[in-house]
């Protein structure tokens, strides 16, 4: 054993090496980073089509075609790879998965086994270091850059895939991968448009290497877009968004806030109005016999979610009002002081054991100068709740911006023998603001109690 001489072994004698990804990229090195076989794959073999569809020629059928292959190897993807094997939202037969393992592999997007494995990480560690497509590190990134640049993979979160090692079809899916790419990605392509109608280069450029351009560039944009673009009707706190343009874009997968809350659900639009065909085609395939035990969550718990997320946005909205200030941070005047302030020409009146000035406010007041000004220096609770006039529930919140100080052995007292007698406990906030519903304001006396005068 010879002594540690390097930085990283005195640190970890276990790894050997540093794993590229793990070092700093300069202008020595940038092509090491570089995962060149994909870099072939998503760039290469596209940047090649669309330089061969400058001189081969479009023709109608074989477009038609193109596009019929995208919606088939499309769905191999979002309802094979992505929603049956990497989520088990649903059961397929065996005739089911083999189509799916097999025109999701004409998608050019890795084995099932990997894609799911990836997939699986994803949703268990979102937004995370552990994340292998995690939109925090940039959009392009979570688009692209985690394949075109090398990653280590022992960074990638550990996920189990057991269940899918037992699978026959996704393990001869694995071992032959390139056979199944060359085959559905290109062969079946141009064969089809060829035997069909004669067009072999077409079929080859525009129905094989375009169309696995559009697919690859489709799905990746759950990935990517999906985290990036929308709204987050169910939870906030991570980065899967709605949005109806990513929906349009992935064949469905866009509703992707509420795909990373119920993951195991079939669907991922959950109004009949949404874009899901992903969803349609596992739901024509059961009508088909071809797939079953089809996973749905209740909509009592998809409610819950969505009842939640409004909660906290309206805790937000409420944060940024002006309710006055808390009652507990209010000054404690006497009563004699108080008569003593208001005859001195201070606009003061006292509602349930609350003080408020009101000089500001007297010219503006709805019923009149006189009658706000009848209240100064006295107590108004009943003149405010009914006595003279029943004021609205906007008139107690705006009465309750202008609060100055409390009463000694008013409102603390008043509100807490009333808080007793009714057994009240105050609600609060997820920030433990309390919240003050219409009519429950402090100022708010169902029976008005008998004024400081008459005691
Ligand atoms: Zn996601
Ligand atoms: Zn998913």
């Amino acid at each position: 054993m010879s002594a540690p001489t390097a930085d990283i072994r005195a640190r970890a004698p276990e790894a050997k090496k540093v794993h590229i990804a793990d070092t700093a990229i300069n202008r020595h090195n940038w092509y090491k980073h570089v995962n060149w076989l994909n870099v072939f794959l998503i760039i290469g073999i596209p940047l090649y089509g669309c330089i061969q569809a400058f001189w081969v020629p479009l023709q109608l059928k074989t477009a038609i075609w193109a596009v019929i292959y995208y919606f088939f190897t499309g769905l191999g993807i979002t309802a094979g790879y992505h929603r049956l094997w990497a989520h088990c939202s649903y059961s397929a037969t065996l005739p089911l998965r083999i189509w799916l393992a097999a025109v999701g592999g004409g998608a050019v997007e890795g084995s099932i086994r990997w894609w799911a494995r990836d997939h699986r990480a994803h949703h268990r560690y979102t937004d995370t270091d552990k994340d292998p497509y995690s939109v925090r590190k940039g959009l392009l990134y979570s688009h692209l850059g985690w394949m075109v640049m090398k990653q280590n993979p022992k960074r990638i979160g550990r996920t189990d895939i057991s269940d899918l090692n037992e699978d026959p079809v996704v393990v001869w899916q694995h071992r032959n991968y390139l056979k199944v790419v060359f085959t559905m990605g290109l062969a079946v392509p141009m064969l089809v448009a060829g035997l069909g109608w004669g067009d072999w280069l077409g079929g080859f450029v525009y129905a094989g290497i375009l169309r696995i351009f559009f697919v690859q560039q489709a799905t990746f944009c759950v990935n990517s877009l999906a985290h990036w673009l929308g709204d987050q009707p169910f939870d906030d706190r991570n980065s899967p968004r709605d949005h109806v343009i990513t929906a349009l874009v992935t064949l469905g997968e866009g509703y992707h806030n509420f795909h990373h809350e119920f993951p195991s659900d079939y669907r991922n639009a959950i109004e009949w109005h949404q874009y899901d065909p992903t969803k349609w085609s596992i739901w024509a395939w059961k009508q088909l016999g071809l797939a079953y035990d089809l996973k749905k969550f209740r909509a009592n718990e998809i409610e819950k979610g969505r009842v939640q997320q409004l909660q906290k946005k309206l805790d937000r909205k409420r944060a940024t009002l002006d309710w006055g200030t808390p009652l507990d941070q209010l000054p404690v005047m006497e009563w004699d002081d108080y008569v003593e302030q208001a005859k001195n020409g201070r606009g003061l009146v006292a509602i349930a054991g609350v003080v408020h000035d009101v000089t500001d406010f007297i010219k503006d007041h709805p019923g009149g100068k006189a009658m706000i000004s009848s209240g100064i220096g006295k107590d108004a609770t009943a003149m405010f709740n009914g006595g003279v006039y029943y004021h609205s529930n906007a008139a107690h919140n705006l009465l309750s911006t202008m609060r100055v100080g409390v009463i000694r052995g008013g409102c603390e007292v008043e509100i807490w023998k009333r808080a007793q007698k009714e057994n009240v406990e105050y609600v609060r906030d997820g920030s433990g603001q309390r919240v003050i519903r219409a009519g429950e304001q402090p100022t708010k006396i169902p029976e008005p109690i008998p004024t400081a005068d008459a005691a």
